[in-house]
């Protein structure tokens, strides 16, 4: 009798991917939400794939949120601060322009502002991210997005988002009933989000509303969900604040993970653009329940961030690469 050999398995190329942001966060921020969680997070229950991507920008040993999605929207790096474009000002089609154009649905779901520089990445191109009312109006005029769910009203024209064919609601209960084909869904009608865990489970929410809106297209979708908010922690130094936007951006990953072992042609990748705060855990809070949390700086830093991957083409995100790289897998993946 002879041995019998396991047949390798074909790679797999995924139909939709799911792409997670966890803006500023790095290695450090989910290990401190794994600890206040009592020892359990998501992301690592269905992690299939672990790498690191370097995040340096086209100007800057340390990027800032623009240049950091744009290298993962667009493969380019660019200077800080710019928005879809490369360092000369010329505009770069963006992965969810090009896939757009192939007839794939493409939307996003965050916790900021929807004109904040890393939605705005996927959909706008501005020589700078405080330009927030033209990014809104690059974001109203783009024929990619099929749905947008985050805050941010007072920054859009909503007659104009409904002339470019838009349904708009407004909370959380009018997204789930919003049947429009294509929907920017505001959270609430602040210029800002609230933090977590007051602002109840809007990412959650939005990412399933999304999911459930965009699988109705045979052809395959894009989806970017931002964890916004855990950077603002992060720049405060805030520790409670930081926890529980790592937290809530976990409780969103595994509703998406749960769908995508269903759905089986899914890939889900799970990063950031960059780490904030120089974080470091320095032992175990016990009346908080926490971790002991340092911060070194009130800003972002060159650490790489890993990159989490589940799905078809997983074993792609595997090793050490440029945050260009994910743009370029992804392209890949899809053949684009
Ligand atoms: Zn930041």
């Amino acid at each position: 009798m002879g041995a019998t050999f396991a047949v390798p398995n074909k790679p797999r190329k995924p139909k939709n991917i799911i792409l997670m942001i966890g803006d500023g966060t790095g290695l450090v921020h989910l290990y401190a939400a794994y600890t206040a969680k009592g020892g359990q997070l998501n992301i690592y229950d269905y992690a299939k794939a672990l790498g690191l991507s370097i995040t340096a920008s086209f100007d800057d040993y340390i990027t800032d949120s623009a240049a950091g999605a744009t290298a993962i929207s667009t493969g380019k790096k660019t200077r800080n601060g710019m928005i879809g474009m490369d360092p000369d000002s010329s505009t770069l089609k963006t992965l969810f322009e090009e896939a757009f154009e192939k007839g794939i649905s493409t939307g996003a779901v965050v916790t900021c502002e929807l004109p904040h520089a890393t939605p705005a990445s996927f959909y706008a191109h501005q020589p700078s991210r405080k330009m927030y009312s033209q990014i809104a109006a690059d974001m109203t005029l783009n024929p990619a997005a099929s749905i947008l769910i985050g805050g941010g009203l007072p920054y859009f024209d909503t007659l104009a988002l409904k002339k470019a064919g838009y349904t708009v609601s407004i909370g959380t209960e009018a997204m789930e009933r919003n049947q429009g084909k294509r929907q920017v869904c505001f959270t609430d009608t602040l210029k800002e989000p609230l933090p977590a865990p007051l602002r109840g489970p809007t990412l959650q929410k939005g990412s399933m509303h999304a999911i459930r809106h965009l699988s109705k297209n045979k052809k395959g979708f894009l989806l970017m969900i931002e964890g916004s908010q855990i950077d603002w922690g992060a720049h405060n130094n805030d520790s409670a604040h930081t926890i529980a936007e790592a937290i809530d951006f976990d409780n969103a990953a595994g509703e998406v993970l749960k769908w995508a072992q269903k759905d089986r042609n899914t890939l889900v990748i799970i990063t950031a653009d960059h780490e904030c705060g120089g974080l470091t855990l320095h032992g175990y809070d016990k009346t908080r329940n926490r971790p002991v949390m340092h911060f070194s700086s009130g800003h972002h830093t060159a650490e790489p961030v890993p990159v989490y991957a589940y799905g078809p083409g997983s074993e792609d995100f595997c090793g050490v690469y440029q945050n260009t790289e994910i743009y370029n897998k992804m392209i890949r993946l899809l053949g684009l």
